[in-house]
């Protein structure tokens, strides 16, 4: 336990000193006042955690100084307790009134005190940490995942008495873990990290029987992998972060200064872990939502109102940039005959790997999107019309040579493609754009289809 700060109040002088040697040779800092104004600064200045304060004083009395301390938002949370004379009723009822936590009746012996204060020490060390978990649930009530992580990473080792953690989520289909978190300083900037399951036994263990497990030896323990530099000390934990019935992640805890984790902790430690849980959970249903309300069901490329958001933004860069922008419309040639000879669902499956593979043409910035039943427009930032019209070269050519199997037997498609930019023709809008890709398609397709006009 830190040690605790103390104020002390007493106008007799000789009372004050003697305290104060007791005192701080049980280890307290003490810090020392005369009078109740005195005190009221000092508690502002200095901000101990107690004030022990003697009732009556001259100048200003105690139960008035601890009124003033109380009103002030800034030493409201400072705890007072009273030194009050034997049998002094309504100085008792005072003290408490006037916001006071506990008096003790003078004359006094130390044991006492010091007995009194360590009831004040654990009590202190409980207010301490629940603030902090409310802090803590403050800092990671976030919708963003990045924004949640980063909560976590700044303010779990503020509940928790642990120097590493690191936090995976579940994937149960593919049985492997992911990294989301940690503050283990060779992993926060691995990057991307997952791992099947079986290669990490203790988290094994964690998702399979849903429970804590502590280990207290363990470079001794089955559980050491090879990875033994990754622990701190040999005490290792893994908490399951469940949500409802559902096991979403396993947060591991490492490296305390006891080697132990006491009751206490346990009780934060699984607080926090269902804080966690119920975080992630949000925020990752959060951002399903999200991409779900961008994404085409069928291909997995984003849908038409999401490229005509990006169409907007990027159209004004060009604006007042004078940047290029180019843009290309693909569709699949004689796709109907697709549905009609081999069926709808063969078609469907035609149109999802036609996707796949434009995608698989495109950088991070460029936006393909399924602009209507097996047409695709692709949108290509900071590209010139004959950069594009090379992408959509190297697109109608793997779409021409790939195959997909259906019944047994391989399908292949073509696409015919139309390639225009943002300066041709003075194009005075998005839609124009649009229009001159669509025209340079219906070209395309008229000249024979599979091919690209530019
Ligand atoms: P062209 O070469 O001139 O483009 O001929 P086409 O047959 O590809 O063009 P057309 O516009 O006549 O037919 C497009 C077909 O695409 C008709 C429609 O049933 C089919 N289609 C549209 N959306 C979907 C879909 O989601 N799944 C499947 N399987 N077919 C679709
Ligand atoms: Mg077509
Ligand atoms: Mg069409």
């Amino acid at each position: 336990m830190t040690p605790i700060k103390i104020l002390l109040v007493d106008d007799e002088r000789d009372l004050l000193l003697n305290m104060q040697l007791a005192l701080k040779s049980e280890g307290y800092e003490v810090i020392t006042a005369e009078s109740g104004r005195e005190a009221v600064a000092l508690a502002r200045g200095e901000r101990p955690d107690l004030v022990i304060m003697d009732g009556m004083m001259p100048d200003m009395d105690g139960f008035t100084a601890c009124r003033h301390i109380k009103d002030d938002p800034a030493t409201a949370n400072i705890n007072v307790i009273f030194l009050t004379a034997k049998d002094m009723t309504n100085d008792m009822v005072q003290g408490l009134d006037s916001g006071a936590m506990d008096y003790i009746t003078k004359p006094f012996n130390y044991d006492e005190l010091f007995a009194r204060l360590r009831s004040f020490q654990r009590l202190y060390t409980y207010q301490k940490k629940l603030s902090a978990m409310v802090d803590f649930s403050s800092a990671i009530n976030q919708l963003d995942i990045r924004k949640l992580v980063d909560g976590v990473r700044a303010s779990l080792t503020n509940i928790i008495q642990v120097e590493l953690f690191s936090i995976f989520l579940y994937h149960e289909k593919r049985r492997q873990v992911e990294l989301i978190v940690s503050n283990h300083p060779y992993l926060v900037d691995a990057g991307e990290l997952e791992l099947d399951i079986d290669q990490t036994p203790l988290m094994r263990d964690v998702v399979e029987q849903k429970r804590i497990i502590h280990i207290s030896e363990f470079s001794k323990s089955p559980y050491l992998t090879c990875q033994r530099e990754k622990y701190r000390d040999d005490y290792a934990i893994g908490v399951p972060l469940i949500m409802g019935s559902r096991l979403i992640g396993v947060m591991n805890l490492n490296g305390n200064s006891f080697g132990f984790f006491n009751k206490p902790d346990f009780m934060f430690i699984q607080l926090a872990a269902e804080h966690i849980a119920s975080a992630i959970s949000n925020a990752m249903q959060y951002r399903r939502i999200q991409e779900m309300a961008v994404t085409d069901a069928l291909t997995g490329v984003f849908n038409r109102r999401h490229f005509f958001e990006q169409l907007n933004a990027e159209w004004e860069r060009f604006d007042r940039y004078n940047s290029v922008l180019s843009v290309i419309m693909a569709d699949i040639d004689f796709f109907k005959k697709v549905n009609d000879t081999l069926g709808h669902p063969c078609g469907d499956m035609v149109l999802a790997n036609t996707a796949k593979i434009l995608k698989s043409h495109l950088r991070k910035v460029d936006t393909v999107a399924r602009y209507g039943g097996e047409e695709f427009v692709i949108l290509l930032p900071e590209t010139t019309r004959q950069a594009a019209a090379m992408v959509a070269e190297r697109m109608r050519a793997d779409i021409e040579n790939q195959t997909v199997m259906w019944d047994g037997k391989p399908v292949r498609a073509t696409v015919s493609m139309g390639v225009a930019d943002a300066a041709e023709a003075e194009m005075a809008s998005p839609d124009f754009l649009l229009r001159g890709a669509d025209q340079k398609l219906y070209r395309a397709k008229e000249a024979g289809r599979n091919r690209v006009v530019w």
